[in-house]
C-alpha cells in the first residue's frame, strides 16, 4: 500500500508519499505560504529535478488538491491516479488525556482534536484543517491521526501529575503530556531492534536533540517518563526555548519589565534557549559552536548548559527506571554533533559505566553503535523518521479495519 503522510502547519504543509512494500519515499514536498500571498509548492521525486508550482493557495483544501495533482502529474507524478494511495496519515500535536493511541479519524476524533485547540494553539487547528481538506478533496479515503502526545500516555501517575491542586487536572487536563512522541516511540523501538535488546524489558533513554529537544525513558518501547510537559516548553534547553525554569521568573520579569504573562511566555519559547543564553548569537547549534570556538564566552556557556541539562535528564531517567540498557541519540544535533554526544556521555555518565568509542562516534546520520566494547551501557546513534512512523501506524490501522 502507498501512504501519504501529511504534516500541516498554519501556513505550510509537508508531505511524503511512502510505498509500504519496501518503506521507500516515492515523493515528498512542501507547500509554503498557504493563505498568504506568494504561495508555492515544491515537489521532489528522488532522481528528478524539483517541480515547483507557484499558485495561489487561499486555504489548506487548495494546497491538498495541488499535492494530489502533483502526485498524479503526467510528468512529475509517481502514481497514475489517487486510487493507488491507500490512506493518509496525519501528524497531530495534541490529543489531550482521552486518546491514548493513533486512530482512524471519525467525527469523535475530530471533536477531540478541536477540544485540544487551547492545549496546542499553533498546531491543532492546522492539523484539523489538513484532515478536513483531505476529506473534501479525496472523500472516502481513510485518514489516520497520529498524535505527538500518545507516547506520554503510558507514563505512570507519579510521572505525569504536576504537584499542583488536582482540580486543575480534573477541570482542564493539566498534566505532563510530552511531545516528539512519534520520534521517541520510533527511536526507542529501533534501538531495541538494532541493538538486539529484550523487546519487553529493555530500558532505553532516547535523546531527541534538534531545534526542539527532549529526553524520554521507556521500558520495552513504552514511555515511562519524558521531559516535555503540558507544552513543549519544559525540560531541556533548546534552540529558542528555556526548558525548565522557576515559574517565579515569569512573575519577576512581568513586574519589572511591565510585560504580560503571554509576552514573557513568548520570550521563553522564542528568544531563550541557546539563542538567549549565547547573547543572541543563533538558535542554530552550528552557529553557536562556531562562536564558542571563536572565543565567545556566552556561546560556550550556552553549549555547556545544553549538554549539562541533557546529562542531568539521562541521570534522572536512569534512576527513574533503576537502570538503563541503552542510550540513543537522534535528531539534528543528536545525529550530527559527535562532540556533544561525547561530552554528554564521557564527562557526566562514566559513573554508570557509559563510555564512548571515539572512532565509532565519528559517524553521522545512520544507525550505529557508538559506545566502547567495555561500556556498561550501550550508546547508539539512531536517526529518527517520524514520517515512516506515521505511515507504519496508518498502515496497521487501515489493514485492521
Ligand atoms: P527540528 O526538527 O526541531 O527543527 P532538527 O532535528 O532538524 O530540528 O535539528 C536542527 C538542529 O540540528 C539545528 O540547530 C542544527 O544546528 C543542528 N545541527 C545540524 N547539524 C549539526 C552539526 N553538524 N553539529 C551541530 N548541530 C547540528
Amino acid at each position: 500500500m502507498k501512504i501519504l503522510v501529511l504534516n500541516c502547519g498554519s501556513s505550510s504543509l509537508k508531505y511524503q508519499l511512502i510505498d509500504m512494500e519496501n518503506e521507500t519515499v516515492l515523493a515528498k514536498g512542501l507547500c509554503e505560504r498557504i493563505a498568504i500571498e506568494g504561495s508555492k509548492l515544491t515537489h521532489k521525486v528522488p532522481g528528478k529535478e524539483d517541480f515547483v508550482i507557484e499558485s495561489a493557495m487561499p486555504d489548506h483544501s487548495v494546497a491538498v488538491k495541488l499535492v494530489f495533482d502533483a502526485l498524479t502529474d503526467a510528468e512529475h507524478g509517481v502514481v497514475k491516479t489517487v486510487d493507488e494511495i491507500g490512506a493518509i496519515g496525519h501528524r497531530v500535536l495534541h490529543a489531550g488525556p482521552n486518546i491514548t493511541e493513533s486512530c482512524i479519524v471519525d467525527e469523535h476524533v475530530k471533536d477531540v482534536i478541536r477540544s485540544c485547540f487551547d492545549l496546542g494553539p499553533l498546531h491543532n487547528p492546522a492539523n484539523l484543517m489538513g484532515i478536513e481538506a483531505c476529506e473534501k478533496v479525496v472523500p472516502g479515503k481513510p485518514n489516520v491521526a497520529v498524535f505527538d502526545t500518545t507516547f506520554g500516555m503510558t507514563l505512570p501517575e507519579k510521572a505525569y501529575y504536576y504537584a499542583i491542586p488536582t482540580e486543575y487536572y480534573e477541570k482542564y487536563g493539566i498534566r505532563r503530556y510530552g511531545f516528539h512522541g512519534t520520534s521517541h516511540a520510533f527511536v526507542s523501538k529501533e534501538t531495541i531492534r538494532f541493538g538486539g535488546l529484550d523487546p519487553e524489558k529493555a530500558k532505553v533513554i532516547v535523546c531527541h536533540l534538534g531545534n526542539g529537544a527532549s529526553v524520554s525513558a521507556s521500558i520495552g518501547g513504552k514511555g515511562v517518563d519524558t521531559s516535555m510537559g503540558l507544552t513543549p516548553l519544559e525540560g531541556l534547553i533548546m534552540g529558542t526555548r528555556s526548558g525548565d525554569i522557576d515559574p517565579a521568573v515569569v512573575q519577576f520579569i512581568c513586574n519589572h519589565e511591565n510585560k504580560t504573562v503571554d509576552e514573557v511566555l513568548n520570550i521563553l519559547n522564542k528568544k531563550s534557549g541557546v539563542l538567549g543564553l549565547s547573547g543572541g548569537v543563533s538558535s542554530d547549534f552550528r552557529d553557536v559552536e562556531n562562536a564558542a570556538n571563536a572565543g565567545n564566552h556566552m556561546a560556550k556557556v550556552a553549549l555547556d548548559a545544553f549538554r549539562y541539562r541533557v546529562a542531568k535528564y539521562i541521570g534522572a531517567y536512569a534512576a527513574a527506571m533503576n537502570g538503563v540498557d541503552a542510550i540513543a541519540f537522534t535528531a539534528g544535533v543528536g545525529e550530527n554533533d559527535k562532540l556533544s554526544r561525547q561530552i554528554i556521555i564521557d564527562e557526566y555518565l562514566s559513573f554508570i559505566g557509559a563510555k564512548i568509542d571515539p572512532e565509532r562516534n565519528n559517524v553521522r546520520g545512520k544507525e550505529a553503535l557508538i559506545s566502547a566494547d567495555d561500556s556498561k551501557v550501550k550508546v547508539f546513534l539512531i536517526p529518527t523518521n517520524e514520517e515512516l512512523a506515521i505511515a507504519r501506524d496508518t498502515l496497521r490501522l487501515v489493514e485492521a479495519q
